[in-house]
């Protein structure tokens, strides 16, 4: 049984593998396509999701897959704050580089101004003194300058928060890497993330520029595409993955978001491009969905759970794809524990097949697009592989960088692992 399963598991990575390696190019070409200036970050800015979910869209019907409904969008509409004008930074005589020395917090209101800097004395979580005489300060128009490792302390002492939040502009001031998110509401202030390393000590003067819209409603789309499958069962499998990603910095800067998750949408795009071929026709009917609005939280997901194109009750199993792009130290699988027995036949193709360095068991998360899927009771793993680079919702999160190590592997683990599913 084990030498028969050998047998036909290397047949099928021959296949698998013999029709990809020739496209390792066309996986560059998806990648470099998803992040290049013309898509602005894949966000509601400059509408650059939508120009990649167009993209998507075309590339599923040149692999001949077919809509789910009349269309191959799913419309879906939500709130969230984007920086698409103006955008700088100055202290005192220092320019600061957007996405690099700083970024724009997620929540932060336009506004600009050219304002003292009032640095907060961490004296003031230990003495009492010290805390009276910063309460008695004026921060109206000025820019309150703390650092970040203090935030737990800080939302201990309520006072010293409205304090801050009276300034004409907040800089949280961080060591570690500057990490961008999505908000779907803008808070009162202007409100900068800044690398403590380009901050300059006794910052006199602090002078910005930012302009920021809270769109209201805005419309997005998941992109779905099927290919039919050959048996007679008419249970489905999903492979997914999100397509947006943090959109830009003001006009110039965007984040590519290249391994988050251009690499998924690859990964799908090859997916889908072999089962529409005659000779990989799946058993069951293989649904393609590539999601938008991931970022700010699963909201093009959760909006397919809660209006389904078909019963969620037919889904044998979903597949969600995202951060594939490296794969050094092996991947990971989400909800491994729920489904212990499909967990193990991963394992069995990969010790057979010697595809990764290690395949890691995780249990439920909220930290991708099966979430609600799961939530409802599908079936459903979350792949992402491990190791190789650094960058995640920044902007270094570029194509050139990617370095792709075990993404052919991780090609033939899923097409061997859906035959067995
Ligand atoms: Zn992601």
């Amino acid at each position: 049984m084990r030498k028969n399963l050998a047998f036909f598991l290397a047949i099928a990575v021959f296949t698998a593998n013999k029709c990809f390696s020739q496209d390792i190019s066309r996986v560059r070409a998806y990648l470099d396509t998803l992040c290049s200036p013309s898509m602005h970050g894949r966000g509601a800015n400059f509408d650059g999701a939508k120009t990649a979910a167009d993209f998507i869209k075309s590339e599923f019907q040149k692999s001949g897959l077919k809509p789910i409904r009349d269309d191959y969008f799913q419309h879906f509409q939500y709130d969230v704050n984007c920086f698409e004008g103006r955008i700088s930074l100055q202290t005192d005589k220092k320019k600061l580089v957007t996405g690099k020395d700083y970024i724009a917090n997620c929540i932060s209101r336009g506004g600009h101004g050219n304002v003292r800097a009032l640095f907060l004395d961490t004296m003031v979580f230990y003495n009492e003194n010290a805390l009276k005489s910063f309460l008695s300060k004026k921060t109206k128009n000025k820019a309150v300058i703390y650092d970040v490792k203090f935030y737990n302390k800080l939302i201990e002492k309520p006072e010293i928060l409205d304090k801050i939040h009276e300034g004409k502009c907040i800089i949280e001031l961080h060591d570690k890497k500057l990490t961008a998110s999505l908000s779907q509401k803008q808070f009162s202030n202007s409100f900068f993330q800044v690398a403590k390393s380009s901050f300059p000590d006794g910052t006199k003067k602090v002078r910005f520029k930012l302009d920021a819209i809270l769109k209201k409603n805005y419309s997005s789309q998941n992109v779905i595409g099927i290919v039919e499958g050959s048996g007679k069962s008419d249970s489905v499998i999903i492979i997914s993955a999100h397509y947006d990603h943090l959109g830009t910095m003001g006009k110039k800067v965007y984040f590519p978001g290249a391994n988050d998750n251009a690499s998924g949408v690859s990964m799908l795009l090859e997916l889908a491009k072999y089962y529409s071929q005659k000779e990989n026709r799946p058993k069951f009917t293989i649904v393609f969905m590539a999601f938008g609005a991931e970022e700010i939280g699963l909201i093009g997901s959760r909006y397919f759970t809660e209006n389904p194109l078909f019963p969620l009750k037919k889904i044998k199993f979903m597949i969600n794809l995202d951060l594939l792009g490296t794969g050094d130290d092996g991947m990971t699988v989400v909800n491994a524990t729920l489904h212990p027995e499909e967990y193990n036949k991963l394992l069995e193709i990969n010790e057979t097949l010697k595809l990764l360095p290690a395949i890691k068991r995780r249990g439920p998360a909220a930290n991708s697009d099966h979430f609600f899927f799961s939530e409802k009771g599908v079936p459903a793993f979350f792949f992402y592989t491990l190791g190789g680079i650094s960058a995640y919702h920044d902007v270094m999160d570029r194509p050139e960088t990617l370095p792709l190590t075990r993404f052919k592997e991780v090609f033939s683990l899923i097409t061997t692992f859906v035959k067995k599913i």
